[in-house]
């Protein structure tokens, strides 16, 4: 195993080796987090002191370590770049154009961001579930029970079901006057804490699933509606919402979508929060 000072070795010596041209305008910490299943690193500026936590999960001796020395070249690079630190910002987004990496490679970290990645990609999966079989079992537990308690709310008298999404589904077709049939399935969405937004599109299943609150009619049918025509819009005229929304008004949904993104904007926070806890106690009342 290796031990927080091991890691404050490696941490140096990556600053002498490829940051020494960089000040550290605030001081920077580093130590070991949770085991995470994705991210092996991390950075954030608490109280005017940079914090880099590295999954713990690499401090077994199994992992390379050139993985740990990507992953703190990758986390000072957020540094170079202001993110994490007190540095100016120097692009919009942490990681949109590869920059991080443009950053490793300009530092000479090239070699070792390769080998790191190419070893990630080869063996976290089975190294992961060797590791973690307590946390993937406990996973596991929690899907299952989030699955269990989605059902019996779902199945709770005068929800709305899929099969009336669909019908308003067809109706949408028509109005917005499209001959392209959805070549997706719709489905519920079994939806936790994280899941922020009222409907995810699963590229790679096919599927676009509508969080599980959605079924409630406290929520008009206009929300419903325009999460429906959003998806189909938005397979036809791509990604831009400017594009979408001028198609949208364009085919006579403009109260649909006024009131949508407003219910959204002002409501949806509060309403999820209060009533996913709800859904979650289902199963302990039984
Ligand atoms: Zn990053």
């Amino acid at each position: 195993m290796r031990t927080d000072e091991w890691l404050n070795q490696r941490f140096q010596s990556i600053l002498r080796a490829h940051f020494y041209d960089v000040e550290l305008v605030n001081p920077v910490d580093i130590n070991y987090g949770i085991r995470a299943r994705r991210r092996l690193g991390s950075i954030a500026l608490v109280n005017g002191r940079s914090v880099i936590r590295i999954n713990r999960l690499l401090a077994e001796d199994i992992v390379p370590q050139y993985v740990v020395d990507a992953t703190i070249g990758h986390e000072m690079s957020h540094y170079v770049h202001g993110f994490g630190s007190t540095l100016s910002r120097k692009f919009k987004h942490a990681h949109r154009g590869s920059v991080v990496d443009i950053e490793m490679d300009s530092r000479g970290m090239q070699e070792i961001r390769l080998q790191a990645s190419a070893w990630v990609r080869e063996n976290w999966g089975t190294f992961y579930v060797d590791e973690c079989d307590d946390l993937s079992a406990k996973k596991d537990l929690r899907d299952s029970r989030r699955q269990l308690c989605w059902e019996m709310w779902l199945a709770q008298c005068d929800r709305r079901s899929i099969a009336e999404i669909e019908a308003r589904q067809v109706a949408l077709l028509r109005q917005l006057k499209t001959s392209v049939a959805a070549d997706y399935r719709m489905d519920w969405l079994v939806a936790g804490p994280r899941h922020t937004a009222l409907s995810y599109f699963y590229d790679n299943e096919g599927v676009l699933r509508f969080h599980g609150l959605l079924a409630d009619r406290k929520i008009s049918d206009a929300v419903v509606d325009f999460e429906i025509a959003y998806w189909q819009v938005r397979h036809q005229v791509g990604a831009d919402w400017s594009k979408i929304r001028k198609f949208m008004l364009q085919h006579g949904l403009e109260s649909t979508l006024v009131e949508a993104v407003a219910w959204r904007q002002r409501v949806w926070s509060v309403f999820r929060k209060h009533h996913v806890d709800e859904v979650f106690q289902i199963a302990e009342q039984c």
